[in-house]
């Protein structure tokens, strides 16, 4: 971050007001808060680098207990430092920093709110963004669907930053862990950064899928059947490494 956010006499790495964060020479609470931040902000700038934003748009929270740690509002995800953890309670008091916290808190407080998320990515990704004005749903291109809960929503248009996104968006999401936004972009949660990253990464791999497949002329994609999804959700529960 820049000088401007800086005490000048904080230790390098420490946590504003939390203490026993790195920097600060002993353990504590704030060790798992500086954690959780160090792998926010790696997250936030992945989405920048993996091309699903640009500049600053999007945001990426994650909670520990009940404490929401938040990308705060119009900074770049490069400035970010570990002085700069932006941290606010489920009511969206802020607990930790200065900054102001993403204009988009109450969309992401209220999935905390209602589902057992942990984590929450949003990002402006192009073909999912795309998607978004052009259908109320993402048809059922690729098994995948049913890794994110089955087929994906699109939220009803509001203004950013607005309840009423947050309501549109909560709507859409019902027994999901992803959904679209309309024109404006991608909503996932997940268990761990990790795992809400990756929805986000496939789902707009996804959208790129059928806008490939449906463009193009003369031809229209074969969908898949509720049941052959209901299968691969199956299939999902167990794939990949036992333990
Ligand atoms: P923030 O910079 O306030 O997080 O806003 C970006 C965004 O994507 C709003 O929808
Ligand atoms: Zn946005």
């Amino acid at each position: 971050m820049t000088d401007q956010y800086r005490t000048g006499q904080e230790a390098e790495g420490a946590v504003r007001g939390v203490p026993g964060t790195r920097g600060e020479g002993s353990a504590g609470p704030g060790e798992e808060v500086a954690d959780a931040w160090a792998e926010l902000v790696a997250t936030a700038r992945r989405t920048v680098a993996d091309g699903l934003v640009v500049g600053t748009s999007g945001n990426v929270s994650v909670r520990v207990d009940d404490t929401v740690l938040v990308t705060p509002s119009g900074v770049p995800y490069d400035r970010l430092a570990p002085a700069d953890v932006t941290g606010v309670d489920l009511t969206g008091r802020q607990v930790i920093g200065t900054l102001v916290p993403t204009s988009e808190l109450p969309l992401h407080l209220a999935v905390y709110r209602t589902t057992g998320a942990r984590a929450v990515v949003h990002t402006h990704a192009v073909h999912a963004t795309a998607v978004s004005t052009l259908v109320d749903e993402l048809p059922a291109i690729h098994y995948m669907t049913a890794a994110l809960g089955g087929p994906v929503r699109v939220a009803r248009y509001a203004t950013y930053g607005t309840p009423e996104l947050a309501g549109n968006t909560l709507h859409a999401l019902d027994g999901r862990t992803g959904c679209l936004m309309r024109n404006h972009g991608t909503l996932t949660h997940g268990a761990t950064l990790a795992q809400a990253y990756d929805r986000t990464a496939q789902l707009e791999w996804m959208c790129r899928v059928w806008l490939t497949a449906s463009s193009v002329p003369g031809l229209t994609p074969t969908l898949l059947t509720p049941d052959q999804l209901a299968e691969a959700g199956e299939r999902l529960r167990g794939y990949g490494q036992r333990g």
